[in-house]
């Protein structure tokens, strides 16, 4: 289908994108455009103007601060994929990004644009959330910061407020002695996950001393497997895992579709956090 008719600009600085979209209560926000234009052709969203962030230099690349590393909203999948600082530093993101989409899309399509879309099927909200990430959004009034477990509201619906930019995310380093892996149930087809889950574990001494875990499609959000990380705490590698990983589904409100029911998500969510937390911690 044809979109309905909108303006397009390109701001040249980050001001001018921030008074575009404060001007225009209808204006939306243009990244890699591999969510929005679908939507916009399948006129599920008829935004007046569009405010493309493409010549914002202040939006891009990957940068060490320190105790995080920050991602730049525009930085695409490829470059975070490739990015030597994520893979070292915060690795579950890179390992996560390679399995988003295709490389088509993934040139294109930002880390930025899939935090800022809130869909509870992406991969990348659930392991923002589960690394504690903190994004930061700019506006006319100025800059704030989200943490991850307030930014994801609902089905497609984020924290930022209209007129905001998601300038990118804080990612924190986790340090020495943790391993990491992302579980995903997919269609051979297609990349997006029916569900998938996120993992990060410190073990010592043949038990898990602490697991973060994110979830993603288990809920109209992402959601943390907090039933399972209290459980870990000091389990030994074996049946103490399995069965804390037993409580995955806990607290989670899958919907049903064309490719699974809730009842088998939650199955999935069980089977999948299993093995994640299993090849994190190194396991056999
Ligand atoms: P856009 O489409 O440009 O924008 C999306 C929304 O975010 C819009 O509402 C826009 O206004 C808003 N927005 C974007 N950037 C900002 C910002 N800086 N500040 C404020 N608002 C902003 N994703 C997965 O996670 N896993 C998959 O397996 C997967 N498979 C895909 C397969 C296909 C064929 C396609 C087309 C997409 C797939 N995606 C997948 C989605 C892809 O990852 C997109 O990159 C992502 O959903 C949106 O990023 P974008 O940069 O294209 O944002």
């Amino acid at each position: 289908m044809i979109p309905a008719t909108f303006d397009y600009v390109r701001p040249g600085s980050l001001d001018e994108a921030c008074q575009a979209l404060a001007s225009d209560e209808d204006a939306k926000a243009l990244a890699g455009g591999q969510s929005l234009l679908p939507l916009l052709r399948l006129r599920l969203a008829y935004p007046s103007t569009l405010v493309d962030l493409g010549r914002l230099p202040e939006l891009t690349g990957v940068h060490d601060r320190g105790d995080h590393v920050f991602i730049g909203a525009m930085t695409t999948h490829d470059e975070v994929m490739r990015s030597s600082l994520v893979n070292s530093a915060c690795p579950l993101v890179a390992l996560t990004t390679a399995t988003v989409a295709d490389p088509a899309v993934r040139h294109r399509g930002t880390f930025g644009g899939s935090l800022a879309h809130a869909d509870p099927a992406a991969d990348l909200p659930a392991v923002v959330l589960a690394l504690d990430g903190v994004l930061v959004a700019r506006s006319a009034e100025g800059e704030r910061e989200i943490p991850a477990a307030e930014f994801f509201v609902d089905y497609l619906e984020s924290a930022l407020r209209p007129g905001e930019i998601l300038l990118g995310a804080r990612i924190p380093k986790l340090g020495d002695g943790w391993g990491y892996h992302y579980e995903k149930f997919h269609r051979t087809a297609q990349a997006w996950p029916i569900v998938g889950v996120a993992a990060a574990v410190r073990r010592s001494n043949g038990s898990i001393q602490e697991a973060r875990i994110g979830l993603t499609n288990m809920g109209p959000t992402p959601l943390r497997a907090r039933a399972v990380e209290s459980a870990l705490q000091g389990a030994e590698l074996g049946d103490q895992v399995r069965q804390a990983c037993e409580q995955a589904a806990e607290g989670t409100s899958p919907s049903g579709d064309l490719h699974a029911q809730p009842d088998y998500r939650r199955h999935l969510a069980r089977v999948l956090t299993h093995r994640a937390i299993r090849t994190a911690a190194g396991s056999p």
